[in-house]
Parts: structure tokens; sequence; C-alpha cells
């Protein structure tokens, strides 16, 4: 059965290489500019499917002597989750590449504890229950970020002691 989860096999050049084709464009179509560092941001985000951290961001600018301030590394990544290119994990701290770029929506995961994958649900049937939840409490929603954690197919098939 296919899963939102890749094969661990997967060509993820092909990822890296669709997901800055997608901000090429989404940037284009929004009249935004999509900066050296930005660009090199979200490409450090797409270094794997795992969420990643700001600091480790900052780590690697640095090695590769971009050495940004802090908050220039934030402002790329703000820049990144407003134009529906990256996803932040509430849970972890972290950030992750949208599958689905350039169409601005909250974000549904299912996170591998063990690889550390984050794989993001089309379906939304979760966030129109939680839509209709705040609806009808008159609550009014700004942000919804549902994380579910738990072992995906390829981690628990490799560790039979962890179900
Ligand atoms: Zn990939
Ligand atoms: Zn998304
Ligand atoms: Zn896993």
């Amino acid at each position: 059965m296919k899963t939102a989860f890749l094969d661990k096999g997967h060509d993820h050049g092909d990822c890296i290489q669709a997901a800055l084709n997608a901000a090429e464009v989404v940037c284009q179509k929004q009249k935004a500019r999509l900066t050296p560092i930005r660009r090199r941001v979200l490409e450090l985000v797409w270094r794997g499917h795992a969420p990643v951290g700001a600091y480790e961001l900052l780590q690697i600018l640095k090695d590769e002597g971009f050495n940004p301030a802090p908050p220039t590394v934030y402002r790329a990544l703000d820049f990144l989750i407003q134009h529906g290119l990256v996803h932040r994990i509430s849970s972890l701290n972290a950030f992750v590449g949208c599958s689905r770029p350039g169409d601005v929506h909250d974000g549904t995961f299912l996170i591998c504890r063990t690889c550390g994958t984050a794989a993001e649900m089309l379906d939304q049937t979760v966030l129109g229950t939680i839509g209709d939840m705040a609806l009808s409490n008159k609550f009014s929603l700004s942000h919804v970020s549902v994380e579910a954690v738990g072992v995906c197919v390829d981690c628990r098939d490799g560790d039979r002691t962890e179900v």
C-alpha cells in the first residue's frame, strides 16, 4: 500500500528540485522575491523529510559562509511560511517543506519518532472538524497544526521490537 511516507530509497534530489521550482513559480505569482538566503533556507529545510530546527539551519549557513544573524533566518522562514512553502511543526519547534506549495493551508502531519519523517496529510477532514468545532463555539480560529506522533511503516518493519 502506498502511503504519504516516501520510500527510503526515493530520489530525494527530485523532491528538492520540485520544491525549488514550485517556489520560483509561487513567488513569481505573488510578486515576492526569492532572495538567495530565502532560497537557501528553503533548500535546507528540504534536506530531508524530517523537520529541521532554526538553530540547525543557522549552523549550516554559518559553515557555508552566509553567516546570517538569527533574525535573518527567522525572517526567511516567516517568508517561506507566509507564501505556503514551509510549515512550522510546533511540537518540535522545527520546519518542514510543504507538499502542496503555494496553496496556503494549515498543516496535518503524521510524524515518525524513529526516523523523524513528517508526512503531510492531504486529507482535510480533520481541519474541517476543527473548523466546525471553532464555529460552534464562536471561537475565531487563527491557526491549526495537527501533529500525530508514532512510527512509520519502514521503521516499524525495520525494528520489530518497536510496535
Ligand atoms: Zn524526498
Ligand atoms: Zn502543506
Ligand atoms: Zn520512520
